[in-house]
């Protein structure tokens, strides 16, 4: 059971390329057997999914992945979550405006190097929360770059020309937001993190979990995540972090949690089928 649950993917309602239900019917192809969807600071796929992971037969779950602005990266999945909580929803209002003005600041920087870019273009490419992939694919539509990758890499990642850092809430900020849901945390990828996580503080703060198995995780990675996990009570998460074709990040499902950490966090995952 445990292998073929895949907690972590995105919709076009963030910055996947694939709407909810075709999210959730290649995730059926690919036997995934639960399926949580974490938009960016959106809940709106939702329904959809689950309405599709209804006619499919497969097991699904609201969730949620916020960024957060401590640095690029840091990242907080929330789970077990009710997509209806109106704190929730004006929390996340906040953070989607924040995401507009940083995509706007990106916009100007690449301007002044010369490329023509509107912020039009860009919202263009997204139906709800907007992020540098939406203005990768809005340079990869002009002719600039040939893929996300490309301008992550020219323009876009620290230390490039167009680099704007984030403005999304702190951890602590993330962490309360998902519990005025009723939900609970987990720090997506710590691996792909640059400086090494200090967990305390935010165990401290609220933190239940850790996304220790993750598809770019290496094997020692995931092994040093899991004694961490161990370490600081945390509830261990993993998925594929999918986000459809012409993302860089095309495959769903075949993430492993071990059986006895899959079965800690199953009934906390509020499975509405
Ligand atoms: P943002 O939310 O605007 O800071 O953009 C971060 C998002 O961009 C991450 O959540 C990933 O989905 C995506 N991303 C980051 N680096 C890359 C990359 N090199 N190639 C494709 N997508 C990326
Ligand atoms: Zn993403
Ligand atoms: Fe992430
Ligand atoms: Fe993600």
């Amino acid at each position: 059971m445990a292998r073929h649950a895949d907690l972590h993917c995105h919709s076009r309602r963030s910055d996947g390329t694939l709407e909810p239900a075709e999210v959730v019917r290649r995730a059926k192809k690919a036997g995934v057997g639960l399926l949580v969807l974490t938009d960016h600071d959106s809940v709106s796929g939702f329904a959809e999914a689950r309405d599709e992971a209804a006619r499919q037969g497969i097991s699904f779950a609201c969730g949620i992945e916020i960024n957060t602005g401590e640095a690029d990266g840091i990242h907080v999945l929330g789970y077990g979550i009710d997509p209806d909580s109106a704190v929730l929803a004006e929390r996340l209002d906040v953070f989607r405006a924040r995401r507009q003005s940083r995509v706007g600041r990106i916009v100007e920087r690449l301007n002044a190097l010369g490329i023509g870019l509107t912020i039009a273009e860009v919202r263009g490419e997204s139906t709800e929360t907007l992020g540098r992939p939406h203005v990768a694919d809005a340079l990869r539509r002009k002719g600039v770059v040939k893929d996300r990758g490309e301008a992550f890499k020219r323009f876009l990642s620290h230390d490039a020309d167009a680099y704007v850092p984030p403005m999304g809430p702190t951890v602590a900020e993330a962490v309360a937001a998902i519990k005025a849901a009723g939900g609970w945390t987990s720090l997506a990828h710590p691996g792909t993190v640059k400086k090494d996580v200090d967990l305390g503080p935010w165990v401290e703060q609220g933190l239940d979990g850790i996304e220790a198995c993750y598809r770019a995780h290496t094997g020692p990675q995931t092994q040093r995540f899991l004694e961490a996990a161990k370490r600081y009570g945390l509830l261990v998460t993993g998925g594929s972090d999918f986000h459809g074709p012409n993302t860089g990040r095309e495959t769903l499902g075949g993430v492993e949690l071990p059986d006895d950490q899959y079965s800690r966090i199953h009934d906390r995952l509020r499975i509405v089928r």
